[in-house]
């Protein structure tokens, strides 16, 4: 069971704000202030360097990492902290094409977001041995799992448009292939459901700022099946991912397991914040996160669908074929956004033409859902959306 009232009242939100885009950065956890506020006096102002030792900010990546692993269904010790998620996929990339030195095609698809698949044409260029990044419609990819294939590179849950793909069935077919199964957990993570063990995914990767409310540009975490923990070719061989960081040897030698995917310095402050916000989820039932995802999402939809002609719907209908978003496609999509925005309801919108809505059960619930719902409906009805101010573009979208 999960207590929503509790969680709601673990985030702030700002007076007379709708929001529904946690599937991009979520809220502030109000505990993340003080947490961060210790970390900085406490920790960083009394304890200066030693804070290493005392205040446990070097196992931090690792712990941390322990309880993202319950989320997604990893096995404890896997999972470790650090640097962004595009730098995560750049890792198990190449340390998956590492293990299929005979095999050139790095298998992915065009609902994935573009900086996974920009990190796979430089890694590409990079490794300079004729690799081909071949990118397949999300349908085509089970038909595309050829013994061509070296590695799949996919992300679960489709940015735009909210598709799931069946994590368990893909990677068992590239297993058949003899393919290397990488998943990009960055919209599954604290949004659904996830057994990266149970799947028998090699990697996963995923970012701590969107479902998990980590705060903006929290570190990324990445997992390494335990099968290949000691293998795992560590192409970003910075000194906390060496065996002895502190023995300062002249060469390298990957550390122990997840070690090796360190790369450099944690990012102690925000890792204060993430705390906060992992301590959130110790009492959240994942089931029965996905069960209230769905019900708002459902909510959203059968409000939104018949009041509101113009909008498609671009999300899978079935609820058990999406993540936790609802997107819609409508070639004004930015000015909606932006119509909406003034009236507190945030969403947000994603080129070409998709509106993009986060159903995130923690801190929304029905009423939230049906006033904007009607803020929606009262945009497309008026065309309030159709103002000069409304059209102008912001530099992040
Ligand atoms: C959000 C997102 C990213 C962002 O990567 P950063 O390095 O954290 O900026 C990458 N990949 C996917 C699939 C995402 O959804």
């Amino acid at each position: 069971m999960t207590n929503f009232t509790a969680t709601r009242a673990a985030f702030h939100m700002p007076e007379g704000v709708i929001y529904l885009d946690g599937n991009s950065l979520g809220p502030l956890p109000v505990a993340a202030e003080a947490a961060m506020a210790r970390a900085m006096r406490d920790e960083w102002g009394e304890m200066l360097i030693t804070g290493w030792n005392r205040a446990g900010w070097m196992a931090q990546p690792r712990d941390l990492g322990d309880r993202i692993a319950r989320l997604i269904g990893a096995e404890a010790g896997h999972v470790v902290l650090g640097d962004t998620l595009s730098i995560k996929v750049y890792q198990a990339l190449a340390a998956a094409l590492h293990m299929r030195p005979d095999r050139r095609v790095i298998l992915s698809d065009s609902g994935n977001f573009p900086s996974d698949l920009y990190m796979a044409e430089g890694l590409v260029r990079a490794l300079d041995k004729g690799h081909e990044l071949r990118v397949v419609t999300p349908e085509e990819v089970a038909g595309a799992i050829t013994e061509e294939v070296a590695v799949t590179l996919l992300t679960e849950v489709d940015y735009r448009t909210g598709r799931l793909h069946d994590m368990t069935a893909l990677t068992t077919r590239a297993h058949a292939a003899g393919a290397v199964a990488i998943w990009d957990l960055a919209h599954s993570a604290g949004a659904l459901p996830v057994d990266v063990a149970g799947a028998g995914a090699d990697f996963a990767v995923g970012c701590t700022y969107k479902y998990l409310n980590g705060g903006p540009g929290a570190p990324a975490f990445i997992y390494v099946a335990p099968r290949h923990a000691e293998a795992a070719f560590p192409a970003l061989s910075g000194w906390l991912g060496h065996d002895a960081p502190f023995a300062f040897e002249p060469a390298y030698r990957a550390g122990a397991g997840i070690e090796r995917m360190r790369v450099g310095t944690p990012p102690v402050l925000a890792m204060a914040a993430l705390g906060a916000a992992l301590d959130i989820w110790e009492g959240v039932d994942m089931p029965t996160l996905r069960a209230r995802s769905i019900e708002l999402s459902e909510m959203f939809i059968a409000e939104v669908e018949p009041a509101c002609p113009m909008l498609r719907l671009a999300s899978p209908r079935d609820p058990a074929k999406r993540g936790s978003q609802v997107s819609f496609r409508f070639d004004e999509g930015y000015a909606v956004i932006q119509a909406l925005i003034a009236r507190g309801v945030i969403g947000d919108f994603r080129a070409p033409d998709i509106l993009r809505f986060g159903f995130t059960p923690l801190y929304l619930g029905t009423n939230e859902v049906r006033a904007a719902a009607r803020h929606l409906t009262e945009v497309m009805a008026g065309r309030l959306w159709d103002r000069p101010e409304y059209r102008t573009r912001a530099a992040v979208t």
